[in-house]
């Protein structure tokens, strides 16, 4: 997929966009030893060599996103009828490719980890690794002791399997109640389903924690920001 040259650059840090058509336009710029001038240029920088003063443009390969997943848009690359969450992405983002780690149910929001890292992403999803994922949860009903102890000991979903032991954490008990739920496997909609064992309804599901990476809480739903340094290297 292409991308244009002075998105690219400005992208990369070399300016704002109207610093870089300046330095294209003073012909500092090669794509492949050609001299380009024009700032639609498009270039493909996974197989084109680009210099800027005669240095080579260090491009990235990996990109990790983190997002507050909005509630209405599906965890999917692509889909013919629905909202995807690469669909929330600038074009400057989406020319990595990246892709949801792992699935968050359509109406469920919060943490969502978006890369085109195979393998730290296969790293994090393995079964064998039990990533622990946390998630906040309004439950219709008040959420008891009993709750605790039959989601430490694991519960009987629907379709007869036993899950592993689960921490939840009564934050308000009440007509409603707010918890905090950790659980190290990610079976289809296993919080709803755990809490239908427990004869009760989710009715707001937020993920607030996978393994090391916390959600940023100064990212507003449907927004996302790169990693840090330190964050990816946790995740590692
Ligand atoms: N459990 C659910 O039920 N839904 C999600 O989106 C994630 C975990």
């Amino acid at each position: 997929m292409g991308l244009r040259i002075d998105k690219m650059l400005a992208n990369m840090g070399y300016g704002t966009r109207k610093e870089v058509k300046k330095m294209l336009k003073s012909g500092v710029v090669k794509i492949d030893g050609v001299v380009v001038k024009d700032p639609k240029t498009q270039v493909n920088p996974t197989e084109q060599v680009i210099t800027v003063w005669g240095e080579e443009v260090e491009y990235k390969e990996f990109i990790y996103l983190m997002m507050n997943k909005p509630p209405g848009v599906i965890s999917a690359t692509e889909d013919m009828v629905e909202e995807t969450v690469i669909d929330l992405l600038e074009e400057e983002d989406r020319v990595f490719l990246p892709f949801p780690v792992g699935r968050l149910d359509k109406d469920t929001e919060g943490l969502l980890l978006l890369t085109n890292d195979g393998q730290l992403a296969h790293q994090l999803l393995s079964p064998k690794k039990h990533v622990p994922k946390t998630y906040f949860a309004v439950i219709d009903g008040a959420v008891t002791e009993e709750d605790v102890a039959a989601f430490r000991r694991g519960v009987v979903l629907d379709d007869g399997y036993k899950t592993k032991p689960a921490e939840l954490v009564i934050l308000k008990s009440g007509l409603r109640s707010d918890v905090e739920v950790t659980i190290t496997e990610g079976k289809f909609h296993q919080i709803k389903r755990m809490f239908r064992a427990v004869g009760k309804r989710v009715v707001y599901l937020k993920r607030i924690q996978m393994g090391p990476l916390v959600l940023d809480p100064s990212l507003d739903v449907g927004q996302y920001r790169e990693l840090t340094d330190e964050e990816v290297e946790m995740l590692k």
